[in-house]
């Protein structure tokens, strides 16, 4: 017999644009719901500077800020938040059991919104300088090399944003790229193109990232000539894409191939009730205002998931 009057009737899992939207539409839409925030809420947004490309901000917005804001206007209509991870879920049995760290939430719908991770190189030198010179993130370290020479790793907008910043810090930013082409947006491209410590190498790879305890320099290869050469940097940012948070969905939704939910009809995924939003789900776009398009359809998918149920019941 399915509990449907002692559980929630919409939890949402992540707190990045897509769970705030899918927070800010289900609340205007009476589904009270609860916000599984995670201890790092935000998302990849809190480990941003300037965005310049979400519509209403024609003068740039910090991530953080914005994120802030989308929280507030959530909170405005009663969305309630809980800032812990989840641990695991259950997604077999009706209502649906989401754990977190300290308690057992029951919910009627589920919106799966926890994005996207960093991804590293995974080279057996690496994780030795993770903290010690090597870096994902750019905003959060950048100053730990200030006036010093670091190299961003990746061709992406992510890699151009990275360079962008620290360049304002370091004096001098190397660009290594595996390929000579770059899939990063012309605008950024250009951007970074014109400051006068950047400097890009093209068709290599990180090799090996040596020092003793914190980096000193790394060894590149060149793809083409498979020459090796070292490079005096105090700091590795990487920055070559981003991998979908679905560890914990493993046994209970379908996923693809690389890990991202598997979508079925526009919000849905392979479970009735579950529904996703954002980067978890997207291979494509990974733009904050898909991710918050994606979190606007899956509120009103769920309205109307909900309302069926009623009728049901
Ligand atoms: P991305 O677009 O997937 O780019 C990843 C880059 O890393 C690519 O250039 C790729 O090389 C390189 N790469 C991947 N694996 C590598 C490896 N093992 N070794 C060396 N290089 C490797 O990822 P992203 O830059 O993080 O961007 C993700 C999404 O977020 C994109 O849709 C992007 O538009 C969006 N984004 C937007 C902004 C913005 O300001 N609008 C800012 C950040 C991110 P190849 O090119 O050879 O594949």
């Amino acid at each position: 017999m399915e509990d449907l009057e002692n559980s929630e009737k919409l939890v949402i899992i992540g707190s990045g644009p897509a769970g705030l939207t899918a927070a800010i539409y289900a609340a205007r839409g009476n589904l009270s719901p609860l916000v599984i925030a995670g201890r790092a809420a935000g998302g990849q947004l809190m480990l941003t500077t300037d965005v310049d490309d979400f519509p209403g901000f024609n003068e740039g917005i910090q991530g953080p800020q914005l994120m802030m804001q989308m929280r507030s206007q959530a909170e405005k209509f009663k969305t309630r938040f809980i800032n812990e991870d989840v641990l695991g879920v259950d997604f077999s049995t009706k209502p649906f059991v989401i754990q977190t760290e300290t308690r057992k939430v029951c919910a009627q719908a589920v919106i799966v919104a926890t994005g996207a991770s960093v991804m590293w190189l995974g080279i057996p030198s690496e994780e030795k300088f993770v903290g010690h010179g090597v870096s994902a993130c750019a905003v959060c370290d950048g100053l730990f090399f200030q006036g010093k020479e670091v190299v961003v790793v990746g061709g992406g907008d992510t890699a151009m944003r990275e360079a962008q910043h620290l360049a304002k810090i370091c004096s001098k930013v190397y660009i290594v790229h595996r390929r000579s082409e770059f899939r990063a947006q012309q605008t950024l491209l250009e951007l970074v193109k014109s400051k006068p410590n950047i400097e890009f190498i093209f068709d290599s790879v990180v090799a090996e990232f040596l020092g003793d305890n914190v980096l000193t320099a790394i060894r590149l290869k060149n793809n083409k000539s498979d020459k090796t050469t070292t490079l005096k940097v105090s700091g590795a940012f990487i920055a070559i894409g981003h991998k979908p948070n679905t560890e914990f969905l493993k046994s209970q939704l379908e996923l693809d191939d690389r890990g991202y939910i598997k979508v079925f009809d526009e919000t849905k995924t392979s479970v009735s009730g579950i529904f996703w939003a954002g980067d978890v789900a997207d291979r494509v776009y990974k733009q904050a205002i898909t991710a918050a398009s994606a979190g606007c359809k899956a509120a009103l998918d769920v309205e109307e998931y909900l309302e069926k149920l009623k009728f049901k019941s």
